[in-house]
């Protein structure tokens, strides 16, 4: 079971992330809605301004229609004044009589006539006496007039009355009235505006009636506006307000008041007496035009913002897996799709933070994964990768995780209340490893290697406790055939020792601390010198000796090896050029190349140019390179050994038989002298040590390879060595490493 919990920091990282875009989406929203609202306002208002104008010309053609009507009513009325003028002194009948006759051509309801005395006598022969109406008064001061709304005396029918004077030599002597029928203006005003949904009014500046609608939503039995609007719906209160101003202003202008539905009121002065025209007409009416640009525009606005959004949906959903994609190659092993490192770390530190149980980290790696390599092939060696990952992964338990670095090195994180579980699961774990059957016909066992920390309190760097795992993963690889350690305080004690020792070296080289060492080689059959291995040693200022197991390791590690090597080298050269120059019968002598040389084959030319300056023959120099630096770098380990052979310097393999030769990789490398490492030698007297040792020698002589025996101690050992074959024999038996001036007196002269 791999751990879910414990991801605090990604998920925070995740949070914060995505309030950040909460709070953009949100900013976003915000400025849409805003400039959203700031269009449609100006919108609205730019389509009030239609509206309006709309209603405005409607009004204007309205106030022409009654100007024209009344005024051409009143010019015709002004004509017959002037013609019953010109009839000069006549009756009344005669009067009457042409009025009559020309009745028809008007739109008037009648027509009557009264002399300065105010008595009319109409057309239908009726009298009466108007001496005290406003119409006849100003008709008598010369005046055409229009009256005010009035009650027809005769039917009760509503009517005004036009008056205009007769004169006689410029004084006026009578006036000529004739009644019109507000319901004619009504008919007039009637034709339809605003496809029949609107209707005017004719009102006085103080709202009285005129002329009221017959249209059924206006207002009926209207007397005056202002009672009507507020008798209507007492939400009008502003509206008339606001209507009496403009009445009062006598300009043009509009109210919306509310009479079953929203209503504007247009009003325009009519230009005759204090009258006004109001075109009324619903709200909704004259705003279905703007409303339907309103609609279309925010049915508009909607799809851009749904297109906007879908958009930026796609776009953050894009990121956020692109992210992902970043964040899984960060964090999945792609090879095993398991935890890489950094995500192993991760988990790690927010593990740490929860105090509940005692955290193990152990490192892991197969003892022979290279081997598997070569032997199985690397599609195989993935599958073996796959299947630990998995492994680990499945021993997990709850809170525990485990994670690859690189190759076959893992990582994981255990819980456990006594150190004696781990062990215990440890166990188990390797157990499951070695189920795995790599080859259906070759036996052939994983073997896991695992170095355990008990994480203690108060640790907190990351990295020391996987290095103290690695410490305690390493001390588990050197002891031959163990299965685990676990991180001691003496582990860090001799890490430490191995660290000063490191920083010791070079300090050691300029003080000249290090010096040669001579083992001679021998003929395995005459016994003779046949040549000498030039072995490094480190000679402490109080004379102490470092074994170079120890240091060389370290300057390994160092990149250090490679200068001790040229000063072997150099010294080997100096003093082969001085024995031969003293006349002893130098024999080759051969010099370590440490495997960190492949890293910059320059070394070559370095080690020529050294050679020639000294004017040793190249025959007395050999090079000997350890048969496992080749898997390292296999290319690059063929093309040294082939320019060094064909600068003519002899190569010997060192170690044969503790790295795992290919054989047949023996033939593409130019090897002059195989070295039969000491494992070899020890093992001679078990039947498999003497078969392995005669099968390495004949394959040998196919090559026409010769052999040194190296470790040769015995001389059961020298002389089984010898009957199988041996060319050289290197050993205590023979000789240790020894001081150039000892080895000196092994030389014939
Ligand atoms: P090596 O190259 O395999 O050297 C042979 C080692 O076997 C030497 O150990 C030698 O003293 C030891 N030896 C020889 N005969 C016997 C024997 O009969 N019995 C036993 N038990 N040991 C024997 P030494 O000198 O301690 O060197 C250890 C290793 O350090 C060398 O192994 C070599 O890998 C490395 N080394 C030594 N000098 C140099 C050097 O100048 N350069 C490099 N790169 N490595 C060096
Ligand atoms: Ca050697
Ligand atoms: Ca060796």
């Amino acid at each position: 079971m791999q751990a879910v919990e414990g991801h605090h920091f990604l998920i925070m990282k995740r949070k914060k992330e995505s309030i950040f875009k909460v709070g953009y989406v949100i900013g976003l929203l915000i400025i849409s809605v805003v400039a959203f609202a700031w269009y449609s306002h100006i919108l609205k208002d730019e389509l009030r301004e239609l509206v309006r104008n709309t209603l405005k010309e409607v009004s204007n053609q309205n106030v022409l229609v009654v100007q024209k009507e009344i005024e051409g009513d009143l010019a015709s009325l002004d004509e017959i004044a002037e013609r019953i003028s010109a009839m000069g002194e006549t009756d009344e009948e005669e009067i009457l009589d042409v009025l009559r006759r020309i009745e028809e051509r008007y739109s008037f309801k009648r027509m009557g006539f009264c002399r300065t005395d105010g008595i009319l006598h109409t057309t239908v022969d009726d009298i009466a006496d108007v001496s005290e109406r406003e119409y006849f008064q100003a008709a008598m001061r010369g005046e055409n007039h229009v009256s005010d709304p009035l009650i027809d005396l005769m039917d009760g029918e509503e009517i005004i009355v036009f008056s205009a004077p007769i004169r006689s030599d410029g004084e006026v002597i009578g006036v000529l009235c004739a009644p019109y029928r507000v319901d004619s203006l009504k008919e007039v005003l009637a034709v339809s505006s605003f496809e029949g949904e609107g209707y005017t009014y004719i009102v006085e500046r103080d709202g009285d009636k005129i002329v009221d609608s017959t249209h059924p939503t206006s207002f009926q039995d209207m007397t005056n506006i202002f009672t009507s609007m507020t008798e209507a719906d007492e939400r009008n209160n502003q509206a008339v307000e606001d209507l009496k101003l403009i009445l009062d202003d006598g300009e043009t202008g509009y109210v919306i008041f509310y009479n079953k539905v929203d209503k504007y009121m247009y009003t325009t002065p009519l230009g005759i007496k204090d009258w006004f025209l109001i075109d009324v007409v619903p709200v909704d009416f004259m705003e279905n035009t703007s409303n339907y640009i309103i609609h279309r525009t925010y049915l508009m606005c909607g799809i851009l913002a749904v297109v906007g959004a879908v958009i930026a949906f796609l776009i953050m959903n894009e990121e956020r897996r692109k992210k992902q994609r970043i964040q899984n190659l960060l964090y999945v092993d792609e090879l095993t799709g398991g935890n890489t490192l950094a995500r192993f770390k991760m988990e790690v530190e927010s593990r740490i933070q929860q105090h509940d149980k005692k955290i193990a980290i152990i490192k892991m790696d197969l003892d022979d994964f290279k081997l598997v390599n070569e032997l199985f092939g690397y599609k195989e060696g993935d599958k073996v990768l796959c299947f630990v990952s998995r492994t680990l992964k499945e021993s997990c338990r709850d809170g525990e995780f485990m994670g690859r670095s690189n190759a076959d090195r893992f990582y994981i994180l255990l819980l456990y209340e006594e150190e004696k579980e781990v062990r215990q699961r440890i166990l188990k774990i390797a157990e499951n490893i070695q189920r795995l059957r790599l080859s259906e016909t070759l036996e052939y066992l994983l073997h896991p290697v695992f170095g355990i920390y008990y994480v203690e309190a108060g640790d907190n760097s990351i990295e020391d406790m996987l290095d103290c795992a690695s410490l305690a993963h390493n001390m588990a690889k050197q002891a031959k055939n163990g299965l685990y350690k676990v991180y001691t305080n003496e582990i860090k004690e001799k890490e430490l020792q191995k660290k000063q020792l490191s920083d010791q070296i070079e300090h050691a080289y300029r003080n000249h601390e290090f010096v040669v060492y001579y083992q001679p080689k021998y003929d395995s059959v005459t016994q003779k010198l046949a040549g000498a291995e030039a072995l490094v040693r480190w000679r402490r200022e109080d004379g102490q000796m470092v074994s170079p197991g120890l240091f060389v390791p370290l300057a390994e590690e160092s990149g250090f090896v490679c200068k001790l090597d040229e000063y072997v080298f150099r010294e080997v050269c100096r003093a082969q050029k001085q024995w031969m120059d003293r006349g002893l019968g130098i024999v080759p002598v051969s010099v370590n190349l440490s495997r960190r040389h492949l890293d910059n084959p320059e070394f070559i030319d370095e080690y020529k140019a050294i050679l020639d300056e000294s004017g040793v023959p190249i025959e007395y120099i050999q090079l000997e390179i350890t048969e496992s630096a080749m898997f390292e770098k296999k290319d690059e380990f063929v093309q040294i050994m082939e320019r060094l052979h064909d600068l003519g310097f002899m190569i010997l393999m060192d170690d044969f038989g503790t790295g795992y030769s290919s054989l047949m990789m023996l033939k593409s490398i130019p090897i002059d002298v195989m070295k039969l490492d000491k494992s070899f030698v020890d093992d001679y007297d078990d039947e498999r040590g003497e078969r392995i040792i005669r099968c390495v020698m004949r394959m040998a002589q196919d090559l026409s390879i010769a052999i040194t025996a190296e470790g040769v101690e015995t001389e059961a050992q020298y002389k089984f060595l010898t009957s199988v074959g041996c060319d050289t024999i290197q050993g205590y038996y023979f000789a240790r490493p020894m001081p150039g001036e000892e080895y000196e007196l092994h030389m014939q002269a």
